[in-house]
């Protein structure tokens, strides 16, 4: 059972740990059992019975359980069979909450608890009298049965695992050896009998911070980062036949389309980029910057620095509706320099495609932007030497690789808006050098946000009025989820026209969504940027690329169907003014508990570090930052947010080691690294690496 899935040897059911653990170490009095507790207590049978149902769809079996203090009664539902082994006279061990009994009243009881049979008065029970671990049921093997076997193995086999830390790291951090952290994490032992220290160690424990977490989670973390140790090591090696060149003409190039003066954290960027752009090696970079925090003028300035080097850029967005925005943006702003710009994504005529194939094979394009429709087979291209990668988060390294092959070596330039944490930045993108844009273009004041129930909607409108006659335009935005696009489409229209012929008749009112062709985006996009149009009404479409700094209300519809990312993403559409800006956030949240956290954390921060912090809290690094397709590994003991410092400390910890392992070969550290490398071979290809 177990092998089928994956746990093939004791070691790999040794890696299998607790989720949580129960101090079952003493009994309590019956007498003193209180409502909604959980206990563990114990005593002797003094009474059984039961009844079932008519045509016996359930079955109560019914004991009564007696100490000196008092008694209780404890039920099984249909697990019949119990009649014959809990018999009047027996002692038995119970765990578990104890309950109101609705039918006897003031009476308490236990319902299908954990129970075991006392044979004889010296027994230790694996189950009870100690912290007992509680496992994830794997298969169809329970928590109880578990814990008896982990018991077993634990109690019978001498446990004699290779170390996989050096010595002196472990002496550093004082950590406890690995057998004993293995032994520990299954079993804890707590010496004192002092009940508060008991409950501190049970509070470590079940927060993953014992000594034998502490231990574990360093293992996992420091070999990870030796891993990427030994990634980033085998890049260094690789060299582009190729330098690009920042000279004067470069540099008026950028000053005739830049449309303000940079911010200093934008400046220190490019100039960290065109460092890289000029290197030998090829740049391999993550862009981080929160929404509006300017890195598509970046990324457009490292474009210039290669079309006028002669190369060629390819710039990949992960929805159609944003590479389109892209497209626009970098036509509208590099117009003055002629270069040529394509755009290729799904849906074009059969003609179309064939022409923007053969511009950018011809090396006509300059600039290639589109979807993953850049990568296909077909894309043949003349000189690509700077692939940039926007919403990097949304692409796996496998599609990024694709598009790298389609270079000679090109420079990489990967962007995002999901503000991780340096540390954890550095781990997940282990491969890449990170820049940050920790600044805001000036002038911006922080949006306010407010969020109203679906009965305030006249308030929204009331609102919406007042900042209308302010002389201020306002965006009312619908979900767009893609598999039911086109109810949503129908939503927003109606909506567009329900707002126009019933509620503001005197005003105009544009519509946009993803299916009008771009001319005709392009069109109301005008009529709104010009300020003629007054009130926006729109699908997700606007989340990327719109910049109306007249426009100082974001109306988001239905707040609770969108994420957390994509909420701020939108609200980042407002504030962009000198003008106060307000985001007002309508929707319902009955059905969701984590819908009402989402709402208000947008409330509260207008700061997209925390708002990531949380999203990384409800959802976990795997949804947010798609470690699963970064190649990183499900961790079993660490968590990348509870964990972050330790995560800190294991990366400059593997650093060291790696060149203390380059410089001192101590046999201890080659047989660790090696095993390192043997464990992540497949994972981060590092054959290749050597
Ligand atoms: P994001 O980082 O979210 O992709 P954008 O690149 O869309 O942000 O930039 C947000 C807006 O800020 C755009 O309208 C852009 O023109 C403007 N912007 C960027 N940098 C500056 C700056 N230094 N000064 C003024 N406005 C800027
Ligand atoms: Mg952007």
């Amino acid at each position: 059972m177990l092998a089928d899935l994956g746990i093939k040897t004791v070691a790999d059911l040794l890696e299998y740990p607790p989720f949580r653990y129960e101090d079952r170490s003493q009994y309590h009095p019956i007498g003193s059992l209180m409502e909604g507790e959980w206990v563990l207590t114990r005593g002797d049978i003094c009474a059984t019975g039961g009844f079932s149902s008519r045509g016996r769809r359930f079955a109560v079996f019914e004991i009564l359980l007696r100490d000196v203090s008092g008694s209780i009664r404890v039920k099984f539902f249909n697990q019949n069979y119990l009649r014959n082994i809990y018999r009047e006279g027996r002692s038995l061990i119970v765990y578990g909450q104890v309950r109101r009994d609705t039918f006897a009243r003031a009476g308490l009881c236990f319902m299908n608890p954990e129970c075991e049979m006392v044979q004889d008065e010296e027994d230790t029970s694996v189950h009870s009298g100690r912290i007992v671990p509680v496992y994830r049921r794997l298969g169809d093997l329970r928590p109880r049965t578990l814990r008896q076997i982990l018991h077993n193995i634990i109690s019978n086999m001498p446990l004699e695992c290779g170390e996989s830390l050096p010595t002196y790291l472990r002496r550093q951090f004082r950590l406890l050896a690995r057998a004993k952290a293995l032994e520990q994490i299954h079993f804890p032992q707590v010496d004192s009998n002092s009940p508060v220290e008991r409950a501190r160690e049970m509070e470590k424990l079940n927060l993953g911070q014992s000594a034998a977490h502490k231990r574990l989670i360093f293992d996992e973390l420091f070999e990870l980062q030796v891993a990427i140790g030994f990634v980033r090591e085998g890049r260094v090696k690789l060299f582009k036949d190729r330098a690009m060149e920042v000279g004067e003409r470069e540099r008026q190039a950028i000053k005739k389309i830049l449309p303000f003066h940079p911010t200093a954290a934008q400046k220190r960027v490019l100039r960290e980029i065109v460092e890289d752009l000029r290197s030998p090696h090829p740049m391999n970079r993550l862009l981080q910057g929160d929404v509006g925090s300017g890195k598509t003028i970046v990324a457009a300035q490292a474009a210039i620095v290669a079309v006028e080097n002669g190369y060629q850029v390819a710039v990949m967005a992960p929805t159609e509706i944003l590479a389109e925005q892209h497209f626009l943006y970098f036509r509208r702003l590099l117009q003055p320099l002629g270069y040529g710009i394509d755009l290729l994504k799904g849906g074009l005529t059969a003609k179309a495609k064939r022409e923007t194939l053969d511009r950018i094979q011809s090396g006509e394009t300059s600039i290639a932007i589109g979807t993953h429709a850049l990568i296909q087979e077909g894309v043949i291209f003349h000189k690509l030497a700077l692939n940039v990668i926007d919403e990097q988060h949304r692409f796996g390294v496998i599609q990024r690789n694709i598009l790298k092959e389609k270079g000679d070596c090109p420079d990489i330039l990967v962007m995002t808006a999901t503000p991780i944490p340096r540390s954890l930045a550095l781990t997940l993108y282990g491969d890449l050098d990170v820049s940050v844009l920790d600044q805001l273009p000036p002038g911006r004041k922080p949006i306010q946000t407010v969020w109203r129930k679906e009965k305030e909607r006249e308030t929204v409108y009331a609102e919406i009025e007042v900042e209308v006659a302010r002389g201020h335009q306002v965006y009312v935005v619908y979900p767009l989820i893609e598999e039911s696009e086109k109810s949503d489409l129908r939503a927003a229209a109606e909506m567009a026209h329900h707002l126009q012929a019933q509620v503001f008749p005197h005003l105009r009112i544009g519509l946009l969504h993803g299916r009008m062709k771009s001319s005709e985006k392009e069109e109301v996009m005008e009529r709104f940027s010009s300020g003629e149009l007054q009130i926006l009404v729109s699908t997700t479409v606007i989340e990327v690329g719109v910049d109306v700094a007249n426009a100082t209300l974001m109306v988001i519809e239905h707040a609770e169907r969108f994420g957390l990312a994509q909420l701020h993403q939108l609200r980042g559409r407002v504030g962009r003014g000198a003008d106060q800006s307000k985001c007002i956030l309508v929707g319902d949240v009955e059905a969701s508990e984590e819908a009402r956290r989402r709402l208000e954390i947008m409330c509260e921060s207008n700061d997209g570090f925390r708002i990531a912090e949380v999203d990384l809290e409800l959802r976990g690094p795997g949804e947010v930052i798609g470690t699963r397709q970064s190649g990183i590994p499900a961790f079993k003991y660490a968590n990348l947010i509870r964990d972050r410092r330790a995560l800190e400390i294991a990366r400059i910890e593997a650093e060291k080691f790696l060149n203390l392992v380059k410089f001192r070969p101590d046999p201890e550290w080659r047989t660790i690294a090696a095993s390192i490398r043997e464990k992540w071979r497949h994972r981060f290809n590092l054959a290749a690496v050597g």
